[in-house]
This record gives structure tokens, sequence and C-alpha cells, in this order.
């Protein structure tokens, strides 16, 4: 049976009935009738096979840049099999701006709209004009401009209504040439000089300082989300913890859940062999032989000590993919 290990970045020892590759919409799709219990993979960076998956793996390798310069922005269709990092570089490069804070995040171009990745104040909606999908059941060919595909903070229609039923193939971003860079956001804020070039290099340097990188220490980044709750929560959290970080986002307040895991003295704590990241609690990591019962049994755990004393759920922001496919925490 193939084995997942090397294609998902928390490498655990999972494997799968069958693994195939993709390099367009017809053979997807043709995989897709093969194989009626399949699973979509990018890069697997936002994925943790927990177990053996009774299913075929299909992996995406739609690939192919095309360029468009106009007077006012420079469009480009980009093939989801792309790697996303690749992409923010080439695009640097070329002297295509704005998408620099979005640097080293691991994956692939298809799999960025689903969870809208950010970072650094930027989401990867911003850019975006349009994406391309098949609709895995009927074979048809759909295009969702920005506004349908309803991006939010780590959330689209992708993982909502349209969640496993659709391919996407194709992603068609627009950078404005007039863009003004996004320094506003931690680090970057303290850059004297910003440009793009310096700001792609800040972010890489500080994510590289602060984030394991998955080749040498399997992780599947930020394991949970930031919980947003509503301003009343919030001020009620806040009178028995005034030194609560927190961002107003609308009329409710997001929480770093690293903080609230750090407080509930998580940090560099282990069960098996997954280890809560000694500097950065939001990410989970294997420390070699991790099995996906101690990923449960850590995740688990913290979602119910911060619930106990916070009164604060926490949101997986990884997929787990079990047996039969994704699993609930
Ligand atoms: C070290 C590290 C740091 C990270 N930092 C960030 C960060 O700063 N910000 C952030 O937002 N995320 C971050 N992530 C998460 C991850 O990078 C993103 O979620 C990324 O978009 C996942 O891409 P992927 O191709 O690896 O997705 P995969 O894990 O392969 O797939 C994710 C989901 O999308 C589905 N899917 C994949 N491709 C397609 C497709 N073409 N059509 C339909 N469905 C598809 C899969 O079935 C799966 O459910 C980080 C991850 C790691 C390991």
């Amino acid at each position: 049976m193939p084995v997942l290990r090397n294609h998902h970045t928390f490498h655990l020892n999972a494997q799968c009935q069958q693994l195939e590759a993709f390099h367009d919409a017809s053979s997807a799709l043709s995989l897709c009738d093969r194989f009626s219990h399949h699973y979509l993979l990018g890069e697997g960076s936002n994925t943790v096979f927990i177990e053996d998956y009774d299913g075929a793996v299909l992996l995406n390798q739609i690939k192919g840049v095309e360029v468009h310069d106009t007077d006012y922005a420079i469009q480009l269709r980009v093939g989801a099999g792309e790697n996303w990092h690749r992409l923010v570089t080439t695009a640097l490069e070329q002297g295509w701006h704005g998408m620099e804070n979005l640097a080293l995040i691991p994956g692939s171009v298809g799999a960025a709209p689903i969870q809208n990745i950010g970072a650094y104040g930027l989401e990867v909606g911003t850019f975006i004009e349009s994406v391309e999908m098949v609709d895995r059941t009927t074979g048809n060919t759909l295009i969702l401009n920005n506004e349908e595909c309803r991006f939010g903070y780590r959330d689209s229609i992708f993982k909502q209504e349209l969640l496993g039923n659709v391919i996407i193939t194709h992603v068609n971003f627009v950078l404005p040439k007039n863009y003004q860079l996004n320094t506003s956001y931690g680090e970057l804020s303290a850059l004297t000089h910003p440009t793009p070039h310096a700001i792609y290099e800040k972010v890489i340097d500080v994510r590289s300082n602060k984030l394991p990188d998955p080749a040498t220490l399997g992780n599947a980044g930020s394991f949970f989300k930031n919980p947003v709750v509503s301003a009343q929560q919030f001020q009620e959290l806040q009178d028995g913890y005034p030194d609560i970080p927190h961002f107003h986002v609308g009329d409710d307040v997001k929480i770093p859940a690293a903080w609230l895991i750090d407080q509930c003295g998580y940090k560099g704590k282990q069960v098996g062999e997954v280890r809560c990241h000694p500097t950065q609690p939001l990410v989970l990591t294997n420390l070699g032989g991790a099995s996906g019962n101690d990923v449960v049994a850590l995740a688990r755990e913290i979602m119910t000590t911060v619930t106990e004393k916070f009164g604060v759920s926490l949101e997986p922001e990884v997929r787990l993919v079990g047996k039969e496919g994704l699993v609930a925490l």
C-alpha cells in the first residue's frame, strides 16, 4: 500500500489504498469516477492522516502560470498544483507586488483559497479575482468570482457548501500596479524602509525563526484557529485577565489561541511523540514516531483545558483524515 508519510507535512506513517496524480481537469474527473472513495491532496500541509486511509489519495499536479499585463494590474491564471511560495517568489522577482506578506506559507495554489490563507495582516482573498473548478459529480466547469467565494477568516465557500464537491483547477489573481504595501502587522511595522523585497525577507526571517520547518520536524502549522468571541464575552475575559492580547474584528474580538494554550501550561508539553512547540504553542509537532492517537490525545486535551479555564472553544485549523475521511475532534 502507498505510504503517505512524505505526502503530508506532519509525516505520520499512514497508508492509503491507491495514490494517483492528475495533471488536468479531465484526468481528475476520471480518477474521481474510478475511485469513488478518494481524498484530494495538494501538498498536505493542512492535512494530517491520523490513520490508514481506506481509499485513493489523488494528488493535484495541475501546473502553469499565464500572465496578462494590463495598464492597471498584472493578472495571473495559475494552475492549482503550483507551489504557493514559488508563486510569491516569482511574482516578487518579476516586480509584481502585494503577495510578499504571504511568503513561505506551505502548500499549493489550489488550496490557498480554501482556507483563505493569511499572515502578516493579509489574506490571499485580497488578490483573487476568481477561482476555476470542476464539479466532482456532474463534471461541469464553474467559475466563482471573489464575492461568490465568500472569503472570511480561514474560511470560504470551499469549506462550507462546496466542501468535498469541487476540484479547484486554476486560481485567477489580480495584482494592482498602484498597490500600497501592507506593513501594519507586528514585526513589519518596524521596517524603516519598507519595500516589497524588505517585506519578503522579513517575513521569511520571522517565520523561519518562529515556526518549525516541516522538512525537519513534522507539523501542519497552526493546529487551531484563533477564536473569535463576542465583545461581551471578551469583556468578561478581560476582567479576569487584564493582559489578554486581542484584535478587534468588526463587533467581535479575536484572541490568539497561542496565548490561551500557553496560559494553560502547554508550551513544550508532550503526549507520546507529539509535542506542543516550545516557541509557538499553536503548533503541534511530530517528534519522529508520533501516532494519530498521540495527535488526537494532545489536541483534545488542549481543547478541553482551554474551554475549562477560559470558556472559549478552540476549533482545529487542520484537517484530520481517518480511515473513512475527514474526522472531527
Ligand atoms: C509550517 C506551516 C506554516 C503554515 N502557515 C500558515 C499561515 O501562515 N497561514 C495560513 O493560512 N496557513 C498556514 N499553514 C497551513 C497551510 O499552509 C495552508 O492551509 C495551505 O493552503 C495548505 O495547502 P496544501 O496544498 O498543503 O493543502 P492540503 O493539506 O493538501 O489540502 C487542504 C484541504 O484542501 C483540499 N484541497 C486541496 N487541493 C484542492 C483542490 N485543488 N481542489 C479542491 N480541494 C482541494 C484537500 O482535500 C484538503 O481538505 C501552514 C502550514 C504549515 C505546515
